[in-house]
């Protein structure tokens, strides 16, 4: 199936501001939202089809590729479109953008976490995202590589299963809220009543609070740990994209959902190559007798050194190309190029025997300088 664009999706023009874009999806969103259309595939499609064109719609430079490069574009830079699969991430991950509350908290007028069929009592407090940077070498990055890092972060206390209960004990129901999680408070006044709905202080939320505290995570239901992780870089990405593990960050406070693991990738400069797109250039002096004469030069390559025949009569800033000896495309198949780019040195400093033969040079019929007869050449300039 082949994607919508996603100004299609939400309708909107493409010059359409965040506020014309926000309120179209909020429009979208309450057209097609699951408590709305209990059972309904296709609403539940368009609910996902939404979600994915405001995500990217909404945020600067995930709209600004978007519009230049389309969905290959943000593929390639690391941002996985493939959409949203679960109902439920598309509340979870608005949430993550929105701070605490929901969206759609904004959105629908409540106060509370909502999902698929209503209000639910949110279990614990979620983790925070975690964000490492990972330095990946040129030659890495052309072929993908494993990664592994050390990393500190909350896991899960074994000891409660992330309760925060002390074994043997169980949480019990919070006397403040008597489990509802929510303070709702009844006003009058002329206008007529006005119900103000707060989260408990007392559990966050919950509903429930731990009765006994669990001694090895002191009721938090996590505790702190170092821990190696693998991350499989994919061949081709590029300095400053990055990938989102799921579920790999801190783990939440007393069973709360597991923040994510955001790596960004940062690419050493390397010491030969320039990196333009998936290709790199490289840089090759050669001097006035080998450009002159011809040569074979041996050249380094991100996968070890290959011979280049140099043709006799080779002249300064021409590029040769070395076909897909570059960086594997992301995400595609097929490699960037090796371009060499040469150079001709002319020496600044020579002695005194190398400037009479520079002299006698001189004067053989091809290194007359062409200049003062090729007028064409000085045209260019005038
Ligand atoms: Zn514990
Ligand atoms: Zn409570």
């Amino acid at each position: 199936m082949t994607k919508r664009d996603y100004y299609e999706v939400l309708g909107v023009s493409k010059n359409a501001t965040k506020d014309e874009i926000k309120k179209a999806y909020r429009k979208l969103a309450m057209q097609y939202h699951p408590d709305r259309n209990p059972g309904d595939k296709d609403a539940e499609e368009k609910f996902k089809e939404a979600a994915e064109a405001y995500e990217v719609l909404s945020d600067d430079e995930k709209r600004a590729k978007y519009d230049r490069f389309g969905h290959d574009g943000l593929r390639a830079s690391g941002f996985s479109s493939s959409g949203f699969t679960d109902i439920n991430d598309i509340f979870r991950h608005f949430s993550d953008i929105f701070g605490s509350g929901s969206i759609f908290d904004e959105f629908f007028g409540t106060s509370s976490t909502r999902s698929r069929g209503g209000r639910r009592r949110s279990v614990g407090t979620p983790g925070s995202d975690l964000r490492v940077v990972l330095n990946l070498t040129l030659e890495e990055i052309a072929t993908g590589t494993e990664k592994k890092i050390k990393l500190k972060r909350y896991v899960k206390c074994d000891d409660c299963y992330g309760t925060g209960a002390e074994k043997g004990t169980s949480k019990k129901v919070c006397a403040v809220c008597k489990g509802s999680g929510e303070i709702r408070q009844v006003s009058r006044s002329i206008f007529g009543q006005f119900v103000n709905i707060t989260t408990c202080s007392s559990c966050n939320g919950e509903g429930e609070v731990v009765d006994i505290a669990c001694r090895k995570c002191q009721g938090e239901g996590r505790i702190q740990d170092e821990s190696t992780v693998k991350i499989e870089v994919p061949a081709g990405v590029h300095d400053g994209s990055y990938m989102t593990l799921r579920g790999q960050g801190n783990a939440g406070k007393r069973g709360g959902d597991n923040g994510d693991l955001v790596v960004v990738f940062k690419e050493i400069e390397h010491q030969y190559f320039i990196r333009e797109d998936d290709n790199v250039i490289y840089d090759l002096h050669l001097s006035i007798p080998e450009a002159i004469l011809g040569t074979e030069v041996e050249v380094p390559t991100l996968t070890g050194k290959a011979m280049v025949t140099i043709e006799p009569g080779t002249q300064s800033g021409k590029l040769l190309k070395m076909t897909n000896k570059g960086i594997k495309h992301l995400n595609q198949p097929g490699f960037g190029d090796q371009i060499i780019r040469i150079t001709v040195e002319i020496p600044k400093k020579i002695t005194s025997k190398e400037k009479e033969l520079i002299k006698e040079l001189a004067e053989q019929p091809n290194f007359k300088s062409k200049l003062v007869e090729d007028k064409s050449f000085f045209k260019k300039f005038l």
